[in-house]
């Protein structure tokens, strides 16, 4: 029987927990832009308290496309050198971390706003050029892996997706056509960088389409996958909902060689135990719950059972702070 606290691998990184801690936002800087001791802090305890991998916040690829003044960007000129003391200070504790980094808008080669079906050669190959860039930082810093962002509403979930990307070309068309543009990063990363690539997929309306999309990353470099989807309403795939993305999730799971990670929305110690018991999804990411508290699976691993006291009210999202603004005794 599988167990959250189990000492296994997630890919060629060994980790001693499936629960992955999926990161939210950094609000903790000071007026220079400077992570604050907070953050630090931060990871330190999300590391000596049982997370079996994590994930950074986002960090944005281009300084234009920042959600908002607490978004990470790969050109800060802090970059390397902050991300390298969080870095030391989680490996102290024997837990790899990913750098998560992607973009929405796309803004290349003096052009504002690109959709999909009008990226010249040129622009793709400035954009996979970037993402080289990023990964040679990410290296420097001391990271484990990056975690490209391709789903959710990132724009290369668009260029992947069959109803935006009707290009006519070698990056348009067949699925693999779609994927080519990831894929070639991926090879670029892996090759310049020897980095574990975790690529973060939709689970677009066509779930067909969604699970061969799975099969070629898995096929074509990518050391992990994780199961997401479109995030705000208005992108929202009609009749979606969280029993669809742990079918498909579990699917994907069953047909790769690779870890899948479900993400999103789980706080319940017996029903993720039960669900990678009963699936083939082997990682759980969470989100919120880490926010609300982050040395939560300690106390599970102590009880043998918990739930998280974060309430999902999606306050620290929307308000893009990296801490509750629930107070406890309010739940
Ligand atoms: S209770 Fe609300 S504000 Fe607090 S961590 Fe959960 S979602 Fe965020």
């Amino acid at each position: 029987m599988k167990s959250i606290f189990d000492n296994t691998k997630f890919g060629n990184l060994p980790v001693s927990s499936r629960i992955i801690r999926n990161g939210l936002w950094e609000s903790q800087f000071d007026s220079q832009k400077n992570l604050t001791q907070d953050v630090y802090d931060r990871y330190e305890k999300l590391a000596r308290n049982n997370v079996g991998l994590i994930e950074t916040e986002l960090i944005s690829m281009y300084t234009h496309d920042r959600f908002s003044d607490y978004t990470h960007y790969i050109n800060s000129p802090f970059f390397i050198k902050e991300f390298k003391e969080i870095t030391d200070l989680v490996h102290e504790h024997g837990v790899p971390i990913l750098a998560q980094i992607g973009f929405v808008n796309c803004n290349v080669n003096g052009k504002q706003m690109m959709e999909v079906n009008d990226l010249t050669l040129e622009d793709i190959r400035t954009i996979q050029a970037d993402y080289v860039m990023a990964a040679k930082k990410i290296s420097f810093a001391g990271f484990d892996g990056v975690e490209l962002c391709v789903g959710n509403n990132f724009y290369l979930s668009r260029v992947m997706d069959p109803f935006e990307n009707t290009r006519q070309d070698d990056y348009g068309g067949s699925t693999f056509n779609r994927v080519r543009m990831v894929l070639e990063i991926i090879k670029l990363i892996k090759k310049i960088t020897g980095l574990h690539v975790h690529c973060k997929v939709n689970l677009y309306q066509d779930e067909e389409d969604s699970l061969e999309i799975c099969k070629i990353l898995a096929e074509n470099g990518a050391d992990s996958l994780q199961i997401t989807r479109f995030l705000s309403p208005q992108y929202f795939r009609k009749g979606q909902n969280q029993d669809m993305l742990v079918n498909f999730a579990d699917k994907v799971a069953r047909e790769v060689d690779i870890p899948v990670v479900l993400g999103g929305g789980r706080s319940d110690m017996d029903k993720i135990t039960d669900l990678i018991n009963n699936t083939g999804i082997d990682f759980i990411s969470m989100q919120r719950p880490f926010v609300k508290d982050p040395a939560f699976l300690t106390q599970w691993k102590m009880d043998g059972h918990g739930k998280s006291e974060c309430k999902t009210c999606n306050n620290c999202y929307w308000k893009k702070q990296s801490v509750c603004l629930i107070e406890s005794n309010d739940i």
